[in-house]
């Protein structure tokens, strides 16, 4: 499974994040997705099969991302690629690994009416910092950053995680174990779980540690402590592939 996402300085087209799926494809998967963030809601593109060879037609937009799924809870269909969306239709996730306890969390989301579309556990993902933001007064970005925290912390597994949140205008990066690397370049700020996406877009990179969380907005990379909430300066270094 592989991961990628953007945010720019000036809207690109979305197509870039099929384009960088591709070049993760060696991971195997059996399904792949888009969301952009574009015209006040998530666009979803998403569908069980492989990467068309040729670039769909999809809009330009400042910030997106995407997911190529191997598949562990829920068959392979369209409903079940990621991303998967909250209710509201302003927050998105993309996921690797396994929610361990998502039959208990999804128990409890539903019963405090939460609607599920799909059979995966990272839905549970979505719903849960939707449950979490829900509580919050404001929705500054850090505040988007602190339910995500939060929500990470009620998961058992070993995760990574990508959050499209569109009021904001942030991706919200976690994970344990699973690599995550993000990028820095001219245009802007990428994602990706592995350098070999980010060729040709950034020139320096940071890799994520589990016990950070990243922030990225059109102003660059935000870099969190996990436990004390604190912000931290990222450690910079030239993208070479190992
Ligand atoms: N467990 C998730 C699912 O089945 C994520 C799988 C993956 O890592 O691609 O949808």
């Amino acid at each position: 499974c592989g991961i990628f996402g953007y945010v720019t300085t000036r809207a690109v087209c979305a197509g870039t994040v099929v384009d960088a799926l591709r070049k993760l494809e060696y991971r195997g998967y059996d399904s792949w997705g888009v969301g952009i963030g574009i015209n006040g809601h998530i666009s979803v593109v998403k569908r069980a099969g492989r990467i068309p060879a040729t670039t769909p037609d999809l809009p330009a937009s400042s910030i997106a991302f995407g997911h190529t799924r191997w598949a562990t809870h829920g068959g392979v269909t369209d409903v079940n690629a990621h991303p998967h969306l909250d209710c509201t239709g302003q927050l998105a996730v993309i996921h690797n690994g396994i929610i361990e306890n998502f039959r208990k969390l999804r128990c409890e989301l539903e019963a405090d009416g939460h609607r599920f579309r799909s059979d995966t556990d990272s839905e549970v993902f979505a719903h849960l910092v939707e449950q979490i933001l829900a509580a919050s007064e404001a929705q500054d970005p850090e505040t988007v950053v602190r339910a995500v925290q939060a929500a990470f912390e009620r998961i058992e597994g070993l995760n990574a995680f990508i959050v499209l949140h569109y009021p904001t205008q942030q991706l919200i990066a976690v994970k344990s174990i699973s690599p995550l690397v993000i990028g820095i370049g001219s245009t802007g700020t990428y994602v990706a779980s592995d350098a070999v996406a980010l060729v040709g877009l950034a020139e320096q990179v940071h890799y994520l540690g589990d016990d950070e969380v990243a922030a990225i907005r059109a102003d660059g990379l935000h870099l969190y402590d996990r436990s004390r909430r604190a912000a931290r300066e990222p450690r910079w270094q030239a993208l070479a592939l190992k």
